[in-house]
């Protein structure tokens, strides 16, 4: 597998409630590893009922939930533990270390595992390392991202990506 392909999520969805979770079920997956910050909420908010209820949720469904973040354990820690899910902070992403730390967590295999983060180059790039199904989801808020250059220039690549893959596609 390329680098170029490892790029690619498998899924693009607008926010993490845009997922058909039913349909992922269906395919086998029981497993679901969410990034926290601009994924589930803004970044550096804590969790809320909304939250939380939307993981019960997934929970009913029958899925079990990880937490991952690459933010320290007072970042990641209370947030889980508010919503009731399993949870692992300073992660490393895009290391495979960190997702297959979270699947032992599940007890869930590559094949078994949706991964759902904001982020190509450490979350999807990181979890297509490790095996796993990919989602890519549209940060939460981008205003927070303002006067950030590290992210700014990440997220300038990201988009240089995102197009070139869609140029490819469009030509196979
Ligand atoms: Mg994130």
């Amino acid at each position: 597998m390329s680098l170029f392909s490892k790029l690619r999520p498998d899924m693009l969805a607008k926010t993490v409630r845009d997922v058909d979770y039913g349909a992922v079920y269906a395919s086998g997956i029981r497993g679901i590893i969410f990034d926290i910050d601009n994924t589930l909420v803004a970044h550096g908010m804590p969790a809320d009922g909304e939250v939380k209820s939307f993981l019960d949720g997934l929970s009913a469904l029958g899925f079990g939930i990880c937490l991952i973040s690459n933010n320290k354990e007072s970042r990641a820690e209370p947030f889980a533990s508010f919503c009731g899910t399993k949870c692992l902070c300073r992660a490393g992403k895009p290391r495979r270390s960190a997702f297959y730390r979270a699947m032992d967590l599940l007890g869930t295999g590559p094949s078994e595992t949706l991964f759902v983060g904001d982020q190509l180059l450490t979350d999807v790039l990181g979890a297509n390392r490790a095996g796993l199904t990919t989602c890519m989801v549209i940060p939460v808020d981008r205003r927070s991202e303002r006067g950030d250059i590290p992210m700014f220039l990440k997220r300038f690549l990201e988009y240089g990506v995102l197009r070139r893959r869609k140029r490819f596609d469009e030509r196979a």
